[in-house]
């Protein structure tokens, strides 16, 4: 696994660089600042880490800031959310700030900047304004309305605000450059008029910043140091700086850092083509097992602790790239191997008699829960002559390679005893309903007194024992690397095969008593998450077999 060290990316070193010049006095400050207009995923979880990271290793401060200046799009169900997962996720944010707490601040300044000529109202709709800013290599056109007096601009913008004008009638502009390089400068927009309710200030306001007018502002507000966002917003920067340039700011500039996004194969890490897929009924909900949401990966049985570990890992650059999701399960996988207690389910339920086994016997086992963690103590499993193995652990009449049981063949069940298989019962059918077999009272605890060799260790559950409950096996949502590349609609990539309910799933006495949302193995099976409100049911979280070595051992060669 490829360790980066957390302490050696681009980011912290231009804060220490800030720190050793003294340019913020010693103070380091990040936030957080999504847009509540959706759940956090693991794109998400990224910039968290890197946010709460970087303050906790310079001892400084990172807020959580909701970016909430778009009424359409945000709920207050969605920050409550992102509070909540960003706890689960192992961090506490300083404060929890809003961008809306600011519209006053942000209003007065925008009055200031048209005071001093540096904003003006344009009178023209989206298209003429869009049409005007030319494009890369294509200049730039002056709007009629780009020098309006000073006077006549702040009498139309108390009157944007005051609600007079209807929605999309005019915007407040910043006056840079229409032939600016920089598309970003070419006179930006600061306020649209929209007549719509927010949802924390109704229906105070008319106008609503954009993005880029809200942003560094509020950075500078709340005191904010290094704000650090994702490669898209290299452009803004110059913009960024050139607000704060013009403002009287009440304390020192903050300074834009970007680094690339964390995406993943087999994924999307986009609210709006997460929350497509939800309102679609692609997925039952948010936190459908098979989304990328933070949500979902909790209750799929992700640790916290793998996701943190990974994104520290993997290190902060400035190239995009796209990573594995099987080095996360890996790390997945990792974590849970070392956490999670063992247990023994049947997924697709054979019954199997032993035909020599004393009418009406029950044994116990000793088992340990966990052999990587002997703290988590052992556990008796009862065995009996009747019990459940899987379906698939049994041929009739073996295939080439094939070492499980079949009539005549002597396999392990797991710590208890050898067993051959003598004959099967069938359905009408011809299928094969009821195995027949003999054990060997001498191999208890599952070893022969001769030493002979058997060739497989199946699991098994006593059958008047086993509780039933519903497993989910989750595949890829999207079956191609990078969904979309072909048509450039993800939805088009989707795996119709992404999950299979099994409902009819014989599972060990001791399940019945698994936390909501506590992870166990399953031997030879996976890792799979109890369900956080519905009672025996488990979620895969992964398989057991670890992919992403393979795909490194093939790569390697
Ligand atoms: P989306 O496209 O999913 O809506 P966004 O960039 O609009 O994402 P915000 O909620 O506005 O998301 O972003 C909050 C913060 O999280 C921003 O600083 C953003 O740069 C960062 N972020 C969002 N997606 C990723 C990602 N895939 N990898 C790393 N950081 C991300
Ligand atoms: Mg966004």
């Amino acid at each position: 696994m490829t360790a980066v060290p957390a302490a050696n990316d681009f980011i912290r070193d231009i804060v220490r660089r800030d720190n050793d010049r003294g340019t913020y006095a010693g103070r380091v400050q990040t936030r957080f600042p999504p847009e509540p207009n959706g759940y956090l995923h693991i794109g998400h979880a990224k910039a968290i880490v890197v946010d709460f990271g970087i303050a906790e290793d310079f001892t400084g401060v990172c807020n959580l800031r909701l970016d909430d200046t778009n009424p359409d799009t945000e709920e207050t169900e969605y920050v409550d959310s992102i509070v909540d997962d960003i706890e689960w996720l192992g961090y506490s944010p300083a404060r929890v700030l809003h961008a809306s707490d600011y519209f006053e601040q942000l209003y007065a300044w925008a009055e200031y900047l048209v005071t001093n000529g540096k904003a003006y109202v344009d009178d023209s709709d989206n298209e003429t304004i869009s049409a005007q800013r030319g494009g890369f290599g294509k200049p730039g056109i002056e709007s009629e309305f780009r020098n309006r007096t000073p006077e006549e601009s702040l009498d139309l913008l108390r009157r944007m605000r005051a609600g007079e004008f209807p929605d999309g009638s005019r915007v407040l502009r910043a006056k840079i450059d229409m032939q600016h390089e920089n598309m970003q400068l070419r006179d930006p927009v600061m306020y649209r008029i929209r007549h719509a309710d927010h949802h924390r200030t109704g229906d105070t306001w008319d106008i609503y910043p954009t993005y880029d007018w809200a942003h560094g502002q509020s950075d500078a507000i709340e005191g904010v140091t290094h704000s650090i966002c994702t490669l898209e917003f290299d452009t803004h920067r110059a913009l960024y700086d050139w607000y704060l340039e013009q403002l009287p700011l009440p304390g020192d500039q903050p300074k834009q850092i970007e680094f690339a996004r964390l995406e993943f194969t087999h994924t999307v890490t986009s609210k709006r083509r997460l929350k497509k897929l939800v309102d679609e009924g692609v997925v039952d909900g948010w936190d459908d097992p098979r989304m990328p949401t933070l949500r979902a990966l909790r209750r799929r049985g992700y640790p916290a602790t793998a996701i943190r570990a990974f994104c520290r890992d993997i290190g902060t650059t400035r190239t995009n790239s796209r990573q594995s999701i099987e080095a996360l399960e890996s790390y997945v996988r990792r974590d849970l191997n070392a956490t999670s207690q063992r247990r023994m389910a049947v997924l697709k339920p054979l019954k199997l008699v032993l035909t020599n086994w004393p009418e009406g016997q029950v044994e116990h086992f000793e088992v340990a829960n966990n052999p990587e963690n002997p703290d988590d103590g052992v556990r008796s499993v009862a065995f009996t002559g009747e019990l459940w193995i899987e379906r698939d652990d049994f041929a009739e009449v073996p295939p080439p390679k094939f070492f499980r049981l079949s009539p005549g063949r002597e396999v392990r069940l797991r710590g208890a005893y050898l067993v051959t298989a003598t004959d099967v019962v069938k359905d009408a059918d011809g299928t094969v309903v009821e195995v027949h077999a003999t054990y060997d009272p001498a191999s208890r605890g599952g070893n022969a007194p001769d030493g002979r060799k058997v060739k497989s260790t199946m699991h098994w559950v006593s059958a008047p024992h086993a509780v039933t409950g519903t497993v989910a096996l989750y595949d890829r949502l999207f079956s191609a690397t990078v969904p979309g590349e072909r048509t450039g609609e993800p939805l088009d990539d989707l795996n119709p095969d992404s999950r299979e309910v099994l409902t009819d799933c014989r599972l060990e006495a001791a399940l019945a008593e698994t936390a909501p949302g506590q992870v166990v193995q399953f031997e030879r099976l996976g890792y799979f998450a109890h369900d956080p409100r519905e009672a025996l049911l488990f979620h895969r979280t992964v398989g057991l077999r670890d992919e992403w070595a393979a795909i490194q051992k093939r790569q390697a060669h």
